[in-house]
């Protein structure tokens, strides 16, 4: 079978290493050493001014909006991942859905100013399959209407614009390091925040809010990444370089081999560095995605339909239509892609989607 995605598994002997020395640390949780390295070199490698890690990629986005929301009106994008949008709802804010650009497939930034009002208090923007959102305008809207800036960033390991880690936009940045995800700890996420103060809040308030053993610097909440999670962190870290080549192999596959005049790729915006971590194909109808998704299916190739469907059409929302996002999400797939996807089932992939309708 021939899924979407495949967790990369390190050598089981790297990951032991990391292991002993949890073992003899005797030390599994609460930021110990390996947590605190993993932060150290991954902040070298993405070259970015402050990370905390986090047991998964929903709570930064959490406390992001607990810090910086205030129960208020979030913009926010109809096309990403559940956990955008149920982050939004579960920390009591609303989320109001601004439709997507056709080709970036980001937030359309020149809607967003219609859809603010007094209760407005921040913007939550996904990139893409980590395809930065037009993170310039977003940046001057928001300081025109003195409202922060959250990035759900989960797709975006390694990801540069203007050649400074995507990491670096907006108030807060989040990312996640899931099992599907580029860069994984099995599960696990990261908050990034240049300002120091908020930084400072952010750091806290994934610990319960502690300032040593007896004090509290406020509230906070349980998100700490544990030694486990970082032992795989630094494990997979070693293979980075290797993973990002062979999926950047797969998607010039797709590239030179996929019919264009069959489907739309997704449009990057110009001056990022992307990290390959997505292959979104966008078919001319949801009839034809069904189609072709039977004939792969039955050839044991599975790809997802992802994003869908379209966030403003969730049951526990009341939403406006978004008919850009709820057009895409009807016909868009992601591609398999993976280390060590085989240059035959490309084939067949390609072959498939490009003899439809012939
Ligand atoms: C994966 C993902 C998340 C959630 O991250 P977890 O680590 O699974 O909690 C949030 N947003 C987007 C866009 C994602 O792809």
């Amino acid at each position: 079978m021939i899924p979407v995605t495949k967790t990369f598994f390190p050598p089981i002997e790297d990951y032991q290493a990391q292991l002993k020395r949890i073992w003899e640390n005797e030390w599994l949780t609460n930021r110990g050493e390996l947590v605190k390295e993993l932060e150290l070199k991954l902040k070298k490698h993405l070259e970015v001014t402050n990370i905390t890690l986090m047991t998964n990629g929903t709570l930064p986005l959490q406390i992001a909006l607990k810090v910086l929301g205030g129960k208020g009106e979030i913009i926010t994008t109809p096309f990403s991942y559940v956990a955008t949008t149920s982050a939004i709802v579960w920390e009591n804010c609303k989320p109001i859905f601004v439709d997507i650009h056709p080709e970036y497939l980001t937030i359309d930034e020149t809607k967003i100013e219609a859809a603010i009002t007094p209760r407005t208090t921040a913007i939550l923007a996904t990139h893409v399959f980590g395809n930065p959102c037009n993170v310039e305008e977003i940046e001057n809207i928001a300081r025109r209407h003195d409202l922060k800036v959250i990035y759900d960033a989960a797709h975006c390991f390694g990801v540069k614009y203007k050649g400074k880690s995507i990491f670096e936009y907006g108030d807060i940045s989040t990312c996640s390091f899931h099992a599907t995800k580029l860069f994984h700890t099995g599960e696990g996420g990261a908050i990034f925040c240049k300002n120091e103060e908020l930084n400072h809040k952010l750091n806290y308030s994934h610990n319960f809010g502690h300032n040593g053993p007896e004090k509290f610097y406020g509230v906070g909440i349980n998100a700490k990444m544990s030694e486990l999670q970082a032992a795989m962190g630094l494990t997979v870290l070693s293979y980075i370089k290797r993973i990002t080549q062979d999926r950047k192999a797969v998607c010039s596959y797709y590239d030179a081999h996929l019919d264009s005049s069959k489907v739309q790729k997704l449009k990057l915006r110009k001056n990022s560095k992307w990290n390959y971590s997505y292959y979104p194909v966008i078919f001319e109808s949801e009839k034809s995605l069904l189609e072709i998704q039977e004939v792969l299916n039955k050839n044991g190739i599975f790809p997802r339909r992802y994003f869908y469907p379209s966030l403003n059409t969730l049951e526990y929302l009341n939403n406006s239509r978004m008919p850009l996002s709820e057009n895409i999400a009807g016909k868009i797939m992601c591609l398999p892609i993976y280390q060590g996807l085989d240059v035959e089932d490309m084939k067949t992939i390609t072959e498939i989607i490009n003899s439809y309708g012939e």
